[in-house]
């Protein structure tokens, strides 16, 4: 059996209040005054496993299977990406065995919202709650995180084969 580790980074800004952008991460709706700009839903940590994924398998990244000028893709459920990711990675023969996730944002607090967010992050990947880890911390006032000005993620996805 081989054991292999994929890392994935994304990041996204906060669109203005009066954008009518909800705020998606893990799949799940969060309460604030403001959501995530992007082509898709911009679900920053659901791209960030996406690409930890495809990471483990190598199988490129996000941008290349699901690229941001498709129409098809316009305010697309980033969970539908994750799961046609895990399609690919169980397609080379991969299972899933962990996924390891670290939100940086100033605010909302995500702690309430850990829970929703590996379930649901853990029903598109057809594994249980327990295999997925959801983090956050904040960027103490330094940077764009800091300043609220966005949302960073970071990934880790470990897959055996064989
Ligand atoms: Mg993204």
């Amino acid at each position: 059996m081989s054991v292999r580790t994929g890392l994935g980074v994304d990041s996204h800004a906060f669109a203005a209040a009066d954008a009518g952008r909800a705020l998606i991460l893990g799949g799940v709706a969060i309460p604030h005054d403001r959501g995530l700009a992007g082509h898709s839903d911009a679900d920053a940590l659901t791209h960030a496993i996406v690409d930890a994924l495809l990471g483990a398998a190598a199988l490129g990244d996000i941008g290349q299977h699901f690229p941001d000028t498709d129409p098809r893709y316009k305010d697309a459920d980033s969970l539908e990406l994750l799961r046609a990711a895990v399609a690919l990675v169980r397609g080379r023969g991969l299972a899933i065995v962990h996924v390891d996730a670290t939100v940086m944002l100033e605010r909302p607090k995500l702690a309430p919202h850990r829970d929703a967010m590996r379930a649901a992050l853990a029903g598109a990947l057809g594994v249980e709650a327990g295999q997925i880890s959801v983090k956050a911390t904040t960027g103490e006032g330094m940077g764009f995180v800091g300043r609220g000005e966005g949302v960073a993620v970071m990934a880790v996805a470990t897959l055996t084969q064989g």
